[in-house]
């Protein structure tokens, strides 16, 4: 792994000047990662796990809110979100193993990184979202797990995340905040498609820190089911969250989340 220097400030604002040029780690369970497999070369790493006030879960009564550093294990365990929202912990519950749970943010978590096997393999040279412009090796390569819808002709990678489709589900919001201020952004905006850039996998602004997420319900009678090739932990094939309200006994409205055959997370409305 090459060299690079690290910080750890305590509050938001001083991680967003230490930020500039940096780049943020929370669990660091996908930055180390592709730092030691050489795909990713930052040169300034800025630790924002202690950063004061973003560990918390709070419900008020339309709403529950996520502080970015929640970890994954942290969430998947809280009793009241498996009660009044269970496709948010359902989705943390079977992602990763209970190691990486342990370690990962929830705001990392939605800023993970695709498993495409070319992009992960600093060796092969034909990956437009690792190498602009260098082309794409699973259009005729192995591209098993690979997207089959919202794919382009530069790209075909899937967004592994599960907990994102949770929160395309439900409509969530996500925090960001910048120098300027602070702003909120429809969670389905966060991450985009690839068209001709696919290196450009968010909206996010370069230096801008996620610091929350907002979901509004509740939505008790909401499931997640996950299929792939080992039960014990592994990303997703194909994977769907689903939230119902119902009326009287019938289907008021249907919210389904899909990810695995996608290259960012999808909802439908029905
Ligand atoms: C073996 C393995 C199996 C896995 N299986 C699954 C699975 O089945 N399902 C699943 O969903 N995930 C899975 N994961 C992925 C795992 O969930 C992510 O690695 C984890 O959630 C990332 O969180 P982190 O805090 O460690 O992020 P980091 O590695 O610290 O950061 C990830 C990215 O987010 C950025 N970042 C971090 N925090 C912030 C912030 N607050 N604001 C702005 N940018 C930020 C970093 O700069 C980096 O680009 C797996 C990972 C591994 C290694
Ligand atoms: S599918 Fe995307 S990530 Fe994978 S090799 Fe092609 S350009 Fe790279």
């Amino acid at each position: 792994m090459r060299s690079f220097a690290f910080s750890a400030p305590a509050t938001a604002q001083d991680a967003l000047a230490q930020g500039a040029g940096g780049t943020f780690i929370g669990g660091g369970t996908t930055l180390i990662d592709l730092m030691k497999l050489d795909v990713l070369r930052p040169s300034r790493l800025v630790d924002v796990t202690g950063i004061e006030g973003l560990r918390e879960i709070s419900f008020t009564e339309g709403a529950v809110h996520f502080g970015a550093l929640v970890t994954m294990a942290q969430a998947a365990a809280d009793a009241e979100l498996q009660r009044l929202y269970p496709v948010l912990a359902e989705t943390l519950a079977l992602a990763a193993s209970a190691q990486l749970r342990n370690m990962a943010t929830l705001g990392g978590n939605v800023l993970q990184r695709t498993r495409c096997a070319y992009f992960r393999d600093a060796r092969t040279p034909e990956c437009n979202k690792r190498a602009p412009g260098s082309g794409c090796a699973a259009l005729t390569g192995n591209s098993r797990a690979h997207a089959i819808l919202g794919t382009g002709a530069h790209c075909i990678a899937t967004y592994p995340g599960d907990w994102a489709q949770a929160l395309i589900a439900l409509d969530a919001e996500v925090e960001i905040l910048s120098a300027a201020g602070q702003r909120m952004m429809k969670f389905s905006n966060l991450h985009r498609l690839p068209g001709d850039t696919p290196h450009q996998e968010t909206n996010l602004a370069p230096g801008e820190l996620i610091t929350g997420f907002t979901v509004r319900g509740p939505w008790p009678r909401s499931r997640y089911v996950k299929i792939r090739d080992r039960e014990s932990y592994e990303f997703g094939l194909a994977t769907a969250a689903v939230a119902l309200r119902l009326e009287a006994g019938t289907v008021a409205e249907a919210r389904i989340g899909l990810v695995g055959v996608l290259h960012q997370a999808l909802r439908e409305l029905g």
